[in-house]
C-alpha cells in the first residue's frame, strides 16, 4: 500500500512537471542530429500533455519532420522564470491524432494555419523519457528532481558517497549548497539539493564520493 502512494506520488509529480513545460514554460529547444553528424536544435512549442506524454508538431516539409521520423528520438530544454525542464527520449509520430485539439487549446496555431492548411502538420508524442526539472527562484536553495515518462531505462546520476566515509566533513565545508547531511557517517548527499558541481568529489581525502552516470 505504501509502495502504490509513493508510486501515485511520483506519477503526480511527473505530472506536475508535464504541466509546467506545457502550460507555464511552452516553447522549448530541441536537438535532433543534422545529415552532417551534429546537433542540430530549433524552438518548438510543447502543445499538450496527458498521462501518455508531451505533444508537440511539425510541418512534413521540414528538415526537422525528416530528422524526427528517422531518429526517434529527441532531447529537449526549456526554461523561464528561473525554472528549467530538460527531457530526452523517445518519441513517435501520431499524424493527425490530436491535431484539432492542440488547436482548439493553442488558438494562435489557427492563425498560423488557418482553415484546413493545418493539413500540413503532423503530431509527435514523447511518450518514454528522462529528464529534470531544475528551479533556482531561490539561489541558495536550489530544488532538483528526476522527471519520468513512461518506463525508460533509468539512467542513474548524481554524486553519492560510498563506504570509507570518515566523517572530516571537508567535502560539507566546500559544497556551495551545504545539502550534505554531516550529521550521519557515511555522510549523505542531498540529491534534490546538489548542483553537480562535483567540489565534495575533489576534495575528499578518501575519494569515496563517486559520480554515476552522466551528473
Ligand atoms: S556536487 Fe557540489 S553541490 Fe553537490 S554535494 Fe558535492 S559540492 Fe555540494
Ligand atoms: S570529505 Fe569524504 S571522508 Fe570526509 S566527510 Fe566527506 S565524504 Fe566523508
Amino acid at each position: 500500500m505504501a509502495r502504490l502512494q509513493i508510486f501515485q506520488g511520483m506519477l503526480l509529480m511527473n505530472f506536475n512537471y508535464l504541466k509546467v513545460l506545457v502550460e507555464q514554460i511552452h516553447s522549448a529547444a530541441i536537438a535532433t542530429i543534422g545529415s552532417d553528424g551534429h546537433p542540430q536544435t530549433r524552438i518548438i512549442d510543447m502543445m499538450l500533455y496527458d498521462e501518455k506524454g508531451i505533444y508537440f508538431l511539425t510541418a512534413k516539409g521540414k528538415t526537422f519532420y525528416e530528422q524526427l521520423m528517422q531518429q526517434k528520438f529527441v532531447a529537449l530544454s526549456a526554461t523561464k522564470d528561473n525554472m528549467s525542464i530538460s527531457l530526452r527520449g523517445k518519441i513517435k509520430n501520431i499524424g493527425a491524432e490530436k491535431l484539432n485539439e492542440i488547436f482548439k487549446i493553442n488558438t494562435y496555431m489557427q492563425k498560423i494555419y488557418p482553415n484546413d492548411t493545418r493539413r500540413a502538420l503532423e503530431v509527435f508524442c514523447l511518450y518514454e523519457a528522462q529528464g529534470e526539472y531544475f528551479d533556482i527562484s531561490d539561489p541558495s536553495h536550489i530544488v532538483r528532481d528526476t522527471i519520468v515518462i513512461g518506463t525508460p531505462e533509468m539512467q542513474k546520476s548524481g554524486y553519492h558517497v560510498g563506504s570509507g566515509c570518515i566523517g572530516c566533513k571537508l567535502c560539507y565545508s566546500v559544497c556551495p549548497q551545504k545539502c550534505i547531511d554531516i550529521s550521519q557517517k557515511p555522510v549523505v548527499i542531498d540529491q534534490n539539493r546538489c548542483l553537480h558541481c562535483g567540489r565534495c568529489a575533489e576534495v575528499c581525502p578518501k575519494q569515496v564520493i563517486e559520480k554515476w552516470g552522466k551528473a
